[in-house]
């Protein structure tokens, strides 16, 4: 069955570049990114510092996502931002639960089940990660690691706000260590997701929902992975400061 949803590439910038560095990017690699803006969602998420800047020079489709956004609200909270601060200059999209937030700064599946709400009350589209740790697959708990970080968020979350969701699947032993899941292993996981959303939602949101695959996608693995049936698009690292993030919107765009 031929999907209808919408796929998506999201990249992910983490804390890198300087401004200039990124202004070249956006002017050297993202302009010339040419995609049916109708089929593919293209986001990237750059730091906040940035953001302004890299927004007035983006000249085509390509979206903006914040990496982060706080638990609180706007008021006497040194060093967060707010997610309606987030809204309130123009950026539709912010990334919570990835698992550099899940373990560097001790956010816990609670915590990203309450932001991914704050978020999404303020307007803002989530790009909400989960995924395994490699002893969690080794243990065989790689379907209950999911599951538990899932249902954390639906948790929090209504059914219509699922409608602005992009669930990342991203196994944790795959990210930034050029060590990819295979298309089969990937899907493996996606299929479980969609099968978990009929559970916990219904099929209606299941069906619809776009899960994404993270973990060392390249230029050279992008195709084959987004051949597979329940694998909705990417959310890519460090591919997506290089010239082959050009090939993997392509793959997407293409399929
Ligand atoms: C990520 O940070 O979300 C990611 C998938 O990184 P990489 O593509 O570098 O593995």
């Amino acid at each position: 069955m031929q999907s209808t949803r919408k796929l998506f590439v999201g990249g992910n910038w983490k804390c890198n570049t300087t401004l200039e560095k990124s202004v070249n990017l956006v002017e050297t690699l993202l302009n010339s990114l040419s995609f049916n803006s109708a089929k593919l969602d293209v986001v990237i998420a750059p730091i906040f510092i940035h953001i302004p800047a890299l927004k007035s020079g983006i000249k085509n489709a390509v979206q903006i996502a914040a990496q982060n956004c706080s638990l609180t609200s706007q008021g006497a909270y040194t060093g967060e931002i707010a997610a309606d601060q987030i809204k309130d200059i123009g950026i539709d999209w912010v990334i919570l639960g990835h698992s550099e937030r899940r373990s560097y700064f001790g956010e816990d599946s609670e915590l990203v089940g309450k932001k991914v709400k704050i978020a999404l009350a303020t307007g803002l589209k989530v790009i909400a990660c989960i995924g395994e740790k490699l002893e969690e697959r080794e243990a065989g708990n790689t379907f209950d690691v999911v599951k538990n970080q899932l249902t954390a968020i639906n948790k929090e979350v209504s059914h219509e706000d699922w409608k602005n969701i992009v669930i990342a699947y991203e196994p944790v032993w795959a990210i930034g260590t050029g060590k990819v899941a295979t298309p089969e292993q990937a899907q493996e996981v996606h299929e479980y997701i969609r099968k978990l959303m009929v559970e916990i939602n219904n099929s209606e949101i299941a069906e619809n929902v776009r899960i994404i695959y993270g973990g060392s996608v390249n230029g050279k693995n992008s195709s084959e992975l987004i051949g597979k049936e329940d694998i909705d698009g990417f959310l890519v690292g460090g591919a997506s400061l290089k010239p082959e993030f050009a090939d993997i919107v392509k793959s997407c765009d293409s399929n």
